[in-house]
């Protein structure tokens, strides 16, 4: 059977380029990027290489370049290492669960009372295409707000959010910005000085590199906390040895994905997205995009298909051969609907019936026209078996 991966979103496969960047790291050139031999000195070289690299793909300095081990501690750092006891933050209902628990643990630290934690954190809502108002967060500020975490491009719906907006609000009000750009990066040129944020978050396995590995920009002449205490690494803001054949391999996907924006690679990502889209929902009744009408970046598209339980259908695909997902968490036992498809004003069972489908480099036409013949017939059968779809088609 062949498959096909539409779930890039969640991660993507290591580029042939990036693994043979990588291989030397893990055999030949070992050394400690500490040490100041002649192995530590080939390693270090590696890492400060690979810092030139992803600060090119953000607009920035090298040294405004802090590795960590993934997204995740990225944005904790971000979120952890700006705020501090009594500070107000204002964030958004949206975020990736890194930063919206960031930003709990940041404050709930600062609360006595669980009741106080509304005084500390302004979780903003957002509209029906996913977007954050502008002058929401304006509104939101308060004397003692210390941070705005806003995300550049949502994981489940691709939905890029107002940001130079945004920042424009900070730089006024003198208050330190941070976006997790995660799912943003190497889909959309990124330039930190048109954004005008303090603290940018990106991850390696979203880019082509491997897991496990990850950036956060930290703008000249912010201060910030360190997550770790230990040795003086990354300027003493990530103590630890460096992952040195992770961070070549950040290094070097970050190289390839600015090399293809500037060939507009971007563009041709775009157009079998909308391939893709246009081709399910004009085979698809009782369908639609979520995000419609929002800039999105151009490898994501995000659709409720009614009347159908979108994990069934994630089963019923990768069956078949194709891989999506929901963007359904599974807690205690429990489907939830997405946090983020429900923050936009989905109904519950809407929110469940909805499939991400999520491109990478290595997608091709053949991949789309594939999924196009497998995704119609698949939610045609699913809907015969589903009693809700029979009640509202006999019912119409
Ligand atoms: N932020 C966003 C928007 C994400 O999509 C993800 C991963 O899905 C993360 C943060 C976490 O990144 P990592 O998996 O590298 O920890």
């Amino acid at each position: 059977m062949q498959r096909i991966y539409l779930d890039n979103n969640a991660t993507t496969p290591v580029l042939p380029e990036v693994f043979e960047a990588m291989r030397p790291y893990f055999g030949e050139q070992f050394g400690n990027a500490s040490s100041i031999h002649h192995h530590g000195q080939q390693t270090r070289a590696a890492v400060e290489d690979a810092r030139e690299s992803v600060a090119a793909l953000l607009g920035c300095h090298a040294s405004e370049i802090i590795f960590t081990s993934g997204g995740t501690e990225a944005d904790n750092l971000a979120v952890a290492g700006l705020v501090e006891t009594g500070d107000h933050v204002i964030t958004s209902s949206i975020e990736h669960h890194a930063v919206l628990h960031a930003v709990l643990h940041a404050v709930l630290h600062a609360c006595k009372h669980l009741e106080e934690i509304g005084g500390e954190v302004t979780v903003l809502p957002v509209d029906g295409r996913g977007l954050v108002d502008p002058d929401d967060v304006r509104r939101a500020l308060r004397p003692n707000t210390k941070l705005i975490s806003v995300m550049m491009a949502n994981n489940e719906t691709g939905v890029l959010q107002p940001l130079e907006e945004i920042g424009r609000i900070a730089d006024e009000a003198g208050v330190c910005f941070h976006t997790d750009a995660v799912q943003a990066a190497a889909k959309i040129p990124i330039d930190v000085t048109r954004i005008g944020c303090h603290a940018l978050s990106i991850s390696g396995h979203k880019i082509h590199a491997p897991q496990g590995v990850g950036a956060l920009y930290v703008g000249k002449g912010t201060q910030i906390q360190p997550l770790f205490y230990g040795g003086r690494h990354e300027r003493s803001r990530r103590a630890g040895t460096e992952n040195v054949p992770g961070i070549v391999g950040l290094g070097k996907a970050a190289q390839l994905a600015k090399e293809g924006l500037d060939r507009g690679d971007d563009k041709m990502m775009a157009a079998m997205r909308d391939r893709l889209q246009q081709g399910i929902l004009a085979q698809v009744e009782e369908a639609g995009v979520n995000g419609a009408g929002a800039e999105r970046v151009p490898n994501t598209t995000n659709i409720h298909f009614d009347h159908i339980d979108g994990e069934a259908l994630v089963i019923a695909l990768d069956l078949k051969g194709l891989a999506v997902s929901t963007g359904a968490a599974c807690s205690s036992g429990a489907i939830e609907p997405s946090h983020v498809l429900v923050a936009m004003g989905l109904r519950a069972d809407q929110a469940r019936a909805s499939i991400r489908f999520s491109l990478g480099k290595q997608t091709t036409a053949e991949d789309i026209d594939l999924a196009l013949a497998l995704v119609p017939d698949t939610v045609a059968r699913l809907r015969e078996l589903s009693p809700m779809y029979k009640r509202t088609a006999l019912s119409s």
